[in-house]
């Protein structure tokens, strides 16, 4: 079967890098001129050039109209729920690689309940399950989970390890709702110096795992780049690459994408690309202009002034009151996190912050009976 391995060769990492630094003027304003309809690679590539900095009003502007037009003033909110640190991976960027000697953990039926009570105090609906990479946590350890959740929360989604189509069809109709696979980077060069031991050092696996999750019928894909790991105007054109081959491919489902940035975790430094708050936005905004249907998450890892400006240039969720570390929010708060958070208000201060802003924040956009399940919640209203 062929999948988007085959795409991504036909693309020099470099190459695209030197074509998106030779972007012009009128390249821009040909991109800009489109007014957000029928946007192509090329345009993309204009987009996220140096020639696109002086137009970064405007395309903010542009960003901000498509996504009221399209979304309405809302913001879904979620917070993550770590379930385990235990990775067998040796990434250089991440507190939990399997060289790090931090205490391991995976939260066991009781410690899981009690997250969950934190998450439901805190008002959140949608949770996402995060885990390290090991087979030790496999399959049999996040059905067991999703049976503990599904009553719980009506959208569920997950950021763990890549599986096989057939688990991720298993793990659907237990009531999955999205998977979270980000690239890391799209540098064949730069994958390899920082997936250095572990599964997740086959980066074409990794590669055609959204295949996987689109032929398993995830109803929503979450694509993305690490920033820092390489150079950020290629990494986003393949990020943008990956989406437009889906959205073809696998049509019937949803995607989002999310711009993490690098951040401080236990562990040896290691060089960081640069890749700014401006560059954020400007890769936002981008992608609006490229895909009025795409979701765009704006994550913790950010300040709380940069997330107060930021909110309304093209995105549409957000994490608040996140903790990166398994039990952080009931039975281990002071276990050793994935990577400090930066935004460290409570849900209800993000969530007052957006009303007092004109925007409404979404708790619940999904509810269980959709896919033929009950919930706790089913009655609730849904807003989105
Ligand atoms: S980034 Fe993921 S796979 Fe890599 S060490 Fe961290 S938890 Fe493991």
């Amino acid at each position: 079967m062929s999948t988007f391995v085959d795409t991504w060769k036909q693309h020099d990492f470099a190459a695209v890098g030197a074509r998106i630094a030779a972007a012009t003027e009128a390249d821009v304003r040909r991109a800009l001129g489109k007014q957000g309809r029928g946007l192509n690679l090329d345009d993309l590539a204009a987009l996220l050039s140096p020639a696109a900095a002086p137009f970064l009003e405007e395309m903010a502007a542009l960003s901000h109209r498509l996504t009221v037009e399209r979304f309405g003033r809302t913001m879904q909110l979620y917070a993550p729920m770590y379930l385990t640190n235990v990775c067998a991976n040796i990434c250089s960027y991440c507190g939990f690689s399997a060289q790090n000697r931090i205490p391991r953990k995976a939260l066991d039926d009781a410690e899981i309940s009690a997250e969950a009570d934190a998450l439901e105090k805190f008002g959140f609906d949608h949770v996402l399950l995060v885990t390290g990479e090991s087979s030790r946590y496999g399959l049999a350890y996040f059905q067991n989970a999703l049976r503990l959740l599904r009553p719980r929360f009506s959208n569920l989604s997950m950021e763990v390890q890549p599986l096989d189509a057939e688990e991720y069809a298993a793990l659907t109709a237990d009531g999955l709702s999205a998977v979270l696979v980000y690239q890391e980077t799209y540098d064949p060069i730069a994958y390899p110096k920082h997936h250095l031991k572990g599964p997740k050092a086959d980066m074409e696996y990794r590669l055609a795992t959204p295949d996987r999750l689109g032929t398993a019928g995830v109803k929503k894909i979450g694509l993305g780049a690490l920033y820092g790991l390489s150079d950020w105007r290629a990494e986003s054109w393949f990020v943008g690459l990956h989406l437009h081959y889906m959205e073809k491919h696998y049509w019937r489902t949803r995607y989002s994408i999310a711009f993490p940035r690098l951040r401080p975790h236990e562990g040896n430094e290691i060089p960081v690309t640069p890749f700014n708050e401006r560059d954020l936005i400007q890769t936002a905004c981008a992608f609006r202009l490229f895909s009025q249907e795409v979701e765009l998450s704006l994550s913790t890892r950010e300040s709380p002034h940069f997330r107060n400006n930021a909110f309304k240039l093209g995105f549409t969720s957000m994490s608040a009151g996140s903790k990166t570390n398994p039990g952080g929010y009931a039975s281990e708060p002071e276990s050793l996190e994935q990577f400090q958070i930066s935004d460290e208000r409570s849900p209800a201060e993000v969530a007052a912050f957006l009303k007092t802003n004109g925007y409404e924040a979404v708790w619940k956009d999904w509810d269980a009976t959709y896919d033929g399940q009950q919930t706790a919640r089913s009655n609730d209203v849904v807003h989105a």
